[in-house]
């Protein structure tokens, strides 16, 4: 066993050890860990929505009709008649013809790629997508194509030169550790052109992007029957849970073949009946997106560093590129201790010498809060 221990002390000695810290109260801007107050810059609850009131009163009412859980998966008789409701809705959120919900976006993500593509198919996929995107196209035995960040010229190429039966390339929209924008137009005419489909993982986009909080799509104007749009509903939407969006022969092939939605319990339908009020409050509260467009252009216009590196995001996600992985940690404990917690991220999540503090900004912080931060990273720095 001595394997085990070994590793983890590598781990540790290079400062790559991982910990988990205890929450004490519910996601928002000032939050208890260890028993401490802290500001937070941590979550992906883009909107502030995780402790909405509207969101916890249709999740009390979702346990009054549907109890706790599911009881069994969709297609044995767990698929209740909110998860139909969200379905229905958030197809027409997003405008597209169906929509299915999947547990988790790890799971959606394995999923819609395993059962589009196998052996004797290839997917295409941005080299700083998401861990679940990259198990997926592994899971499903296609050949993995990796083309660098947001280089459609490499990926042209690729396309150009693969005799694959299926092409399917998939892309982050808002990039999860960078903040960026993939260029979705280029995307869906490059996929259009090579006869592939194209996965857009809108995690960090829905509610957050486009008019109405409707995504990554509505935000470019793009509607193309090759796309399969994928939101995951943890983040801005506040709850729990993703759904994939597409044509509708599209998610039935997911229904027949997804084994991630075949092979596991339905989600707590309370949970859908939770979300229904997510997309309405998403789609209402308008001032919440006005809100995290000024803090974003607030922390931009006043963070000034000069060894490290902030990068050019106009998203909630705001990384400051630090390089050495003990550096970063060290700066997240410094803050830490500033009373202000802003995670570390370092390798394998980040590319090595990449090691960054990933500040996530929520429409539940407040200009303080934003003057706070900077100051505490301009006496860091
Ligand atoms: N895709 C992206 C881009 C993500 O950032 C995440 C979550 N970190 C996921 C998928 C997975 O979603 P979930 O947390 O719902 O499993």
């Amino acid at each position: 066993m001595s394997w085990l221990s070994e590793g983890l002390e590598r781990l540790e000695s290079k400062g790559l050890l991982r910990q988990r810290r205890l929450l004490g109260s519910a996601q928002g801007a000032l939050i208890e860990i260890d028993g401490k107050g802290l500001l937070s810059f941590a979550s992906n609850d883009y909107l502030g929505l995780a402790h909405h009131s509207k969101l916890r009163e249709a999740a009390i009412e979702g346990i009054d009709l549907w109890g706790v859980g599911a009881g069994s998966s969709h297609l044995i008789c767990g698929h209740h008649r909110a998860h139909q409701a969200f379905e229905d809705a958030a197809a027409k959120f997003v405008g597209l013809p169906r929509a299915l919900v999947f547990s988790t976006g790890y799971m959606a993500n394995i999923g819609v790629v395993t059962a589009l593509v196998g052996r004797g198919d290839a997917v295409f996929a941005d080299r700083l997508n998401h861990a679940s995107l990259n198990d997926a196209a592994l899971l499903s035995r296609a050949d993995f194509e990796r083309y660098p960040h947001r280089n459609l010229d490499v990926l042209q190429r690729l396309l150009s030169g693969s005799n694959a039966r299926r092409k399917l390339v998939a892309s982050d929209s808002v990039f999860s550790m960078d903040g960026d924008i993939a260029d979705v137009p280029a995307l869906v005419e490059l996929c259009e052109h090579h006869g592939a489909l194209l996965l857009i993982d809108d995690a960090h986009g829905f509610g957050v992007l486009g008019a109405a909080g409707r995504g990554a799509l509505s935000h470019f104007g793009v509607a193309s029957e090759r796309v399969i749009y994928l939101a995951t509903l943890g983040k801005a939407a506040g709850v729990f849970g993703a759904f994939v969006a597409a044509q509708n022969d599209v998610i039935e092939r997911l229904v027949q073949r997804a084994r991630t939605y075949i092979y596991t319990t339905a989600a707590p339908p309370l949970l859908s009946h939770a979300l229904l009020q997510s997309l309405d409050v998403i789609r209402s509260e308008e001032w919440r997106r006005v809100r995290l467009t000024g803090l974003i252009r607030q922390l931009r216009a006043t963070l000034r560093l000069r060894k490290w590196r902030l990068l050019p995001s106009q998203t909630p996600v705001q990384p400051v590129v630090i390089g050495e992985s003990s550096e970063a940690s060290h700066a997240s404990d410094s803050l830490l201790a500033a009373g202000i917690l802003v995670p570390a991220i370092r390798p394998p999540t980040v590319p090595t010498g990449q090691a960054r503090l990933r500040i996530s900004i929520s429409a539940a912080h407040s200009d303080e809060h934003i003057d706070r931060l900077v100051a505490a990273l301009h006496s860091l720095a």
